[in-house]
């Protein structure tokens, strides 16, 4: 098992690295910029997705799958939008291979080549803004409701496990409306499925609002996002969903009869989450000691780690744990109880602390005499004895107040580093210092914010769905400004 941590003062950067990968979460595969996703971590992963595939059916979703491979052409048909995905395509040129005549391997057979270059999908409006346009002819085919569960590929120069990565796991939603009105609507819904998701299960607060034109998604009219503030003062975009307009329906000439007989472009929407939540998950709980999970996405909620010299002791011990994991089953709290004589319980210890695993029960010899078992909490490190009969009351309570203290110390950790500020020197000197949110009033231009970004790194990260008109002036430039939008240094 591991051992200590790199801790998070030191090197922040290093400290994730190697938390990833001793919690046994993911991986560096041998395909640059493409992860192994380790059962550990996927298991987080996949109780994520579980809630999120049930807040969107709640919301009127159905899942489906398009192809992985987008022919070339269609990307080119919304110009924007190939603008955007260029420089990150892989593309596919060609379908066979063949022994080399000079004996030297495998080549790629030249004889095989596409006649059209495919493209790994970075994203698929395209591919199913052409496969919509068969869908749709009448306002009563809309609105189309539809998610997919799929990877992408987008080829990033800088990766970073989970955070950003070459091939990553998300899910898409993509919708088709009648009017710009629904297709708005829409948009915020799913923003405030991913806000609610962030805060209730992850419990990490996020700011919910309206990307600047220059981080817009490529194709969008508005994109909205979630971001959250990380433990070294970088922000993180969570996740995003876009109204598109009528940009990709004009693309595929997507078209509908209207009640009253006309016929008009379809309104569309997207959005996202991917694994890089895992990121956002870790680099907002976690502590020098590893991962620190909040109970509603730990895969084992409660660990029962037997302390004891011979056989006969850990049968005693085992039918105690037994059935303080059986009355927590009962109540849909999910236990593994480690009874391995292979490893020392402290070693165990160790190995559920760097994993995270909420709560964790002990029970020794002394325990069997007294009726009793040590209970250890790990977002506070603390341990306290408790009899046998107040267990299940007890694991139950803290399964919420945990939940809550992470979000709660999550989100004065964001007040504490949230900072307005109306000079660019006091600008300058949190985004070189401790970092965090910066709000401040901008002049509302693209130049502005590049300017900005050139001179500090930090960019805007939104303008908050809850800013107040307010009149000022633009940090950087002095123009007049109407409002305050968050600033931060990203990842
Ligand atoms: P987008 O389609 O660009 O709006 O991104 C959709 C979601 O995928 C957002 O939540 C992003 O945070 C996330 N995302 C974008 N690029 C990457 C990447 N390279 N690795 C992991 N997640 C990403």
């Amino acid at each position: 098992m591991a051992k200590g941590l790199t801790s998070r003062a030191e090197d922040y950067s290093k400290w994730y690295n190697e938390l990833v990968s001793k919690a046994d979460l993911a991986e560096n595969s041998a395909v640059r910029g493409c992860m192994v996703i380790k059962p550990y971590g996927y298991a987080i992963w996949e109780k994520m997705q579980a809630e999120l595939d049930k807040k969107f059916k709640q919301t009127g979703h159905q899942n489906a799958y398009f192809p992985l491979f987008i022919p070339k052409s269609y990307f080119s048909k919304e110009a924007a939008h190939v603008d955007g995905f260029a420089k990150e395509c892989a593309v596919v040129t060609h379908y066979r291979l063949k022994n080399d005549e000079n004996g030297k391997g495998i080549v790629v057979d030249e004889d095989a080549k596409l006649e059209e270059e495919l493209i790994v999908r970075p994203t698929s409006e395209t591919i199913i803004w052409d496969t919509y346009k068969n869908w749709i002819q009448s306002y009563r085919d809309l609105p189309i409701l539809v998610n997919q569960w799929a990877n992408v590929v987008r080829w990033e120069m800088r990766t970073r496990l989970f955070l950003r990565t070459a091939e990553f796991l998300w899910q898409e939603g993509h919708t088709a409306h009648a009017t710009e009105a629904e297709a708005i609507a829409e948009a915020e819904q799913m923003l405030h499925v991913y806000g609610d998701f962030a805060e209730k299960f992850m419990a990490m607060p996020v700011v919910r609002g309206i990307k600047s034109a220059n981080e817009r998604f490529a194709g969008a009219l508005e994109t909205y996002c979630i971001e959250a503030l990380m433990q070294d003062g970088k922000a993180l975009q969570a996740g995003t969903s876009h109204f598109l307009g009528q940009n990709f329906a004009k693309a595929f000439d997507v078209k509908f009869q209207t009640k009253t007989g006309s016929v008009e472009h379809v309104w569309a929407t997207s959005w996202g989450v991917s694994t890089r939540l895992m990121g956002a998950l870790i680099m907002t709980h976690s502590d020098d000691q590893g991962l620190v999970l909040p109970p509603k996405l730990a895969p084992i909620q409660v660990v029962i780690v037997p302390i004891y010299k011979g056989e006969e002791q850990l049968a005693e011990i085992s039918e105690v744990a037994n059935k303080i994991k059986s009355e927590l089953e009962d109540h849909d709290i999910s236990v593994k109880f480690d009874n391995r004589d292979t490893h020392k319980p402290g070693w165990k210890f160790a190995e559920y602390e760097m994993k995270g695993v909420p709560v964790r029960i002990a029970i020794g010899p002394k325990d069997l005499e007294n009726g009793t078992v040590e209970v250890a909490r790990r977002d506070t490190l603390e341990k306290q004895t408790y009899n046998l009969d107040e267990v299940v009351p007890t694991v139950r309570g803290l399964m919420t107040e945990i939940q809550e203290s992470l979000y709660n110390k999550a989100a004065s950790f964001r007040e504490e580093h949230t900072t307005s500020v109306d000079t660019w020197e006091d600008f300058l000197k949190i985004i070189e210092g401790d970092g965090g949110f910066v709000s401040a009033h901008w002049d509302g231009t693209p130049e502005t914010e590049e300017k900005i970004k050139e001179a500090c790194k930090a960019t805007i990260r939104c303008i908050p769905l809850d800013a107040v008109e307010e009149e000022g002036k633009c940090i950087f430039s002095g123009a007049p400004s109407k409002r305050r939008v968050l600033f931060a240094k990203a990842y």
